[in-house]
């Protein structure tokens, strides 16, 4: 998977005898990726804020006086994010009170190295900081996880359980939203992926940049990032010599992301509108009438937002602790009522779970 790389970026844009086209005094030294206008550091760094700004205040992403949780993982875009929000909430006098918020998902060599660098910016910034871990949260830590269902669904458990944890995590802290580090490229991607799985449901949902607020429960999420490319953002953390963490997860085979991922990097370089033009696309489809659409319910164990009896998160906690897997991985509905019912499963619905190679 390539993955963009300050270095690597540079190599391709960096130190052209050209000046910049905005303040015609300096000398620019990076052709912006977004719009190819040859740009010195402080009009890039200048042009790349005030987008974010628009971002926020086009879509109206947060209110006066609010507390917002910023999702923080070491690496570059919630450290640029991090960054961003507190200089706009200053510049821009927004009145936010910020946070950050972290997810330990116990991944040694990993998430320890990275909380670091998150501890790290809680002093550059001067921000709060709270860790909510898997293992205090669900009993499991993706280290045990990855022993248990070996190299090949570990990210569904992983995703799962991050986006309930964050969620947990900003219910103890009381936010009013919590904001996270999703850029351009993401959000292309995972439009894709729901396209190619045909998940219509998600496919509405994933380039809202805003979920709703209309009492489900749920704490608001929100993608200031949304529209900056994952290039900039590398050249932006750079040239600004932010401490962020760029090592890739241990357990990321996330293979099917991966796909989606350089299929849209070689779109880019035949059509560097490419992400842009896949986001669009996203965001004006509609769902035709008559598609069943899931409703949002609550899960019967743990009061989580699910639209079906039990949360998947409550299933794949019951999977691993079980020893059947595979319980969570695909539809396994009709079996909510037994496992509600703390019934044993029959030898053949055991068997046909208990298999890892999934
Ligand atoms: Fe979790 Fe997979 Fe991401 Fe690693 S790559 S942090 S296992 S979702
Ligand atoms: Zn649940």
């Amino acid at each position: 998977m390539k993955l963009w790389t300050s270095r690597s970026l540079l190599l391709r844009f960096v130190i052209m005898p050209v000046q910049c086209s905005n303040c015609e005094q300096k000398r620019a030294v990076l052709k912006r990726p977004k719009t190819g206008h040859s740009l010195c550091k402080d009009c890039f760094f200048w042009a790349f804020e005030e987008e974010i700004h628009q971002t926020i205040t086009s879509a109206g992403l947060f209110n006066r006086g609010e507390t917002v949780a910023i999702g923080a993982s070491g690496g570059k875009d919630s450290t640029v994010l991090a960054h961003v929000m507190k200089l706009l909430n200053e510049r821009y006098d927004y009145g936010l009170k910020l946070l950050l918020l972290s997810v330990d998902e116990g991944i040694t060599g990993y998430r320890d190295d990275s909380l670091e660098t998150v501890k790290r910016n809680q002093q550059q910034y001067e921000l709060p900081l709270k860790i909510v871990s898997y293992e205090e949260l669900y009993g499991w830590t993706m280290d045990a996880i990855v022993k248990q269902v070996g190299l090949k669904n570990n990210c569904t458990f992983c995703g799962v359980f991050r986006r309930q944890a964050l969620d947990r995590g900003a219910m103890m802290l009381n936010v009013d939203k919590i904001c996270t580090g999703h850029n351009a490229d993401d959000v292309a991607e995972t439009v894709l992926m729901n396209v190619l799985r045909g998940d219509i449901a998600r496919l509405r949902r994933c380039t809202a940049i805003s979920t709703s607020s209309e009492g489900d429960g749920a704490i608001p999420r929100c993608k200031p990032l949304k529209y900056a490319y994952e290039k900039e953002i590398v050249l932006y953390a750079y040239f600004k010599k932010l401490d962020y963490f760029s090592t890739e997860c241990i357990y990321s085979p996330n293979a099917y992301r991966g796909h989606a991922r350089a299929f849209l990097k070689d779109l880019e370089s035949v059509r560097p509108s490419a992400i842009i033009d896949v986001i669009h696309s996203g965001e004006t489809l509609s769902v035709k009438e008559g598609v069943k659409m899931p409703v949002q319910g609550t899960c019967s164990r743990c009061g989580y937002i699910s639209s079906q009896a039990l949360c998947k998160s409550c299933v794949l906690l019951e999977g691993l602790n079980r020893g059947l897997p595979k319980l969570g991985i695909g539809k396994h509905h009709r079996l909510h009522g037994k496992i509600l019912a703390q019934e044993p499963l029959t030898e053949q619905e055991e068997r046909k779970l208990k298999a890892v190679d999934f």
